[in-house]
C-alpha cells in the first residue's frame, strides 16, 4: 500500500500517525472490548476522550478560561446560521466583511435572522485581497463583526486580526485554525468545520466568550442553544463520537510535533516553496493575490489554459499527487498545504510543477 501525497481542500489529509492508531484501536478501545463507537457517550470511556480533547485542544490553541469549547454535529455552515439565532435580536444589524465565497455563505446563512450589512468587501476586485481596515464601515448597533480568517476557496487569508472596536469579532477558522498563534481572547467567537486542520468532517468546533452566551438572541430550540450546548457539555443528544475521537487524536499528535508554533514555521515553509515556484516560473503558473493576503493554507493557481489545468490534475495524480483540482467557482488547480500535509508533500509538488512546465510549456 502506498498513501498518495494529499493536497485536498476538505475533507482533507490526517496524518499516517493518527490513521494508524485508530486503525489499532478500532476492534478494542483501551481493553473495553469495544471500538469507542460502540460505547455510550455518557459512559466513562468517552467522557474521558472528551474531556482530554478539550484540555488538549485548549493546550493546543491556547484557550482562556473566558472562552467556552463546543463540539457540534453541525459543520460551519451551521453554525453561520445559530451565531445569528444567538447572538443578534431578531433584524439586528450584523456586519460582514467580505474576502470569498465562504464570508458570502456566512451572510446567506444569517440572512433570515439579522440585517446583514457588508462592512467591506473585495468582491469588486475578483477576491485577490482582504479589504484593507481603514475601509470597513462598522455599524454602530451591530451584534457582531464577521471574518472569514482563510478563503479556502479564492486563497486569501487575514494575516493580522483586525481591530473592531465595540461589537465582538466572530471569525470563521475552518481552513486555519490550528496553523500558527492566536490570541483567541481578541475574539467572540471562533469557529471551525474539523474536516481540514482539526480532524474528520461530522464535527466542529466553536470557541465563545462566555460572557456572549447570556445574549437573548432569538426563539429557537433548545438544541439551538450554545448556552444549552456548553451547559451540556456539548452532549445535549448523542454526539458525533467517531469523528469527535479522530479529532482528538490529531489534536494530541499536533502537540506531540510541536504545537501551532511548529505548524507555523512548517506552514511558512510549505506556502513560501509553493509561491516561489508559481512566481519563478515566468507566468506559466500564476497566483493572482496581492502578496500580504495570500494564504498559507490553500493555494489556487492557474496555468495558461484549462486544457494545461486538466492535464496537470491527471498527470499529478499519475506522480501519486491527490486533490489538486481547483475548485469548480474558480477553476484552475489548487493545492492545500494543512498541517498534516507534509514539508516533502510540497517539494515533490514543486519538483513536478518544474517538470511539468519543461514538457508542456
Ligand atoms: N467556511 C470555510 C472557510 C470553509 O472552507 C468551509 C468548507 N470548505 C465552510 C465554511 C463550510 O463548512 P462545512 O462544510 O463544515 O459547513
Amino acid at each position: 500500500m502506498s498513501r498518495a501525497f494529499n493536497f485536498s481542500a476538505g475533507p482533507a489529509a490526517l496524518p499516517e500517525a493518527v490513521l494508524v492508531r485508530a486503525r489499532d484501536e478500532l476492534l478494542d478501545w483501551h481493553g473495553t472490548g469495544a471500538s469507542i463507537v460502540e460505547l455510550s457517550h455518557r459512559g466513562p470511556e468517552f467522557m474521558q476522550v472528551a474531556a482530554d480533547t478539550e484540555a488538549n485542544l485548549r493546550t493546543l490553541l491556547s484557550i482562556p478560561d473566558s472562552h467556552a469549547v463546543l463540539f457540534t454535529a453541525g459543520g460551519a455552515t451551521t453554525q453561520q446560521a445559530l451565531m445569528a439565532l444567538n447572538f443578534a435580536t431578531p433584524g439586528q444589524a450584523v456586519d460582514f466583511v467580505v474576502s470569498g465565497h465562504w464570508s458570502k455563505v456566512a451572510m446567506k446563512q444569517a440572512a433570515p435572522y439579522v440585517d446583514v450589512r457588508i462592512a467591506a468587501s473585495s468582491e469588486a476586485g475578483g477576491f485577490r485581497d482582504v479589504p484593507s481596515r481603514d475601509e470597513w464601515k462598522l455599524s454602530p448597533d451591530a451584534a457582531y463583526v464577521h471574518v472569514t480568517a482563510n478563503e479556502t476557496i479564492h486563497g486569501v487569508e487575514f494575516r493580522d486580526i483586525p481591530v473592531v472596536g465595540n461589537a465582538p469579532l466572530f471569525a470563521d477558522f475552518s481552513s486555519s485554525i490550528a496553523s500558527g498563534p492566536l490570541d483567541v481572547s481578541k475574539f467572540g467567537l471562533i469557529y471551525a468545520g474539523a474536516q481540514k486542520n482539526l480532524g474528520p468532517v461530522g464535527v466542529g468546533v466553536v470557541i465563545v466568550r462566555r460572557d456572549l452566551l447570556e445574549r437573548v438572541g432569538q426563539p429557537r430550540a433548545n438544541i439551538f442553544n450554545y448556552a444549552s450546548q456548553v451547559a451540556s457539555d456539548s452532549m445535549l443528544n448523542t454526539p458525533p463520537t467517531w469523528n469527535w475521537y479522530l479529532l482528538g487524536l490529531n489534536v494530541k499528535w499536533m502537540l506531540g510535533e510541536g504545537g501551532v508554533a511548529e505548524f507555523a514555521r512548517r506552514s511558512e515553509r510549505k506556502s513560501n516553496a509553493l509561491y516561489a515556484a508559481i512566481d519563478g516560473s515566468g507566468g506559466f503558473y500564476r497566483n493572482e493575490v496581492a502578496a500580504n493576503a495570500r494564504s498559507r493554507m490553500n493555494v489556487p493557481f492557474f496555468l495558461p489554459d484549462a486544457e494545461l489545468d486538466a492535464r496537470f490534475v491527471a498527470e499529478s495524480r499519475a506522480a501519486g499527487m491527490i486533490g489538486l483540482k481547483g475548485h469548480k467557482a474558480v477553476g484552475g488547480i489548487r493545492a492545500s498545504l494543512y498541517n498534516a500535509v507534509p514539508v516533502e508533500a510540497v517539494d515533490a509538488l514543486v519538483g513536478f510543477m518544474r517538470d511539468f512546465q519543461q514538457r508542456h510549456g
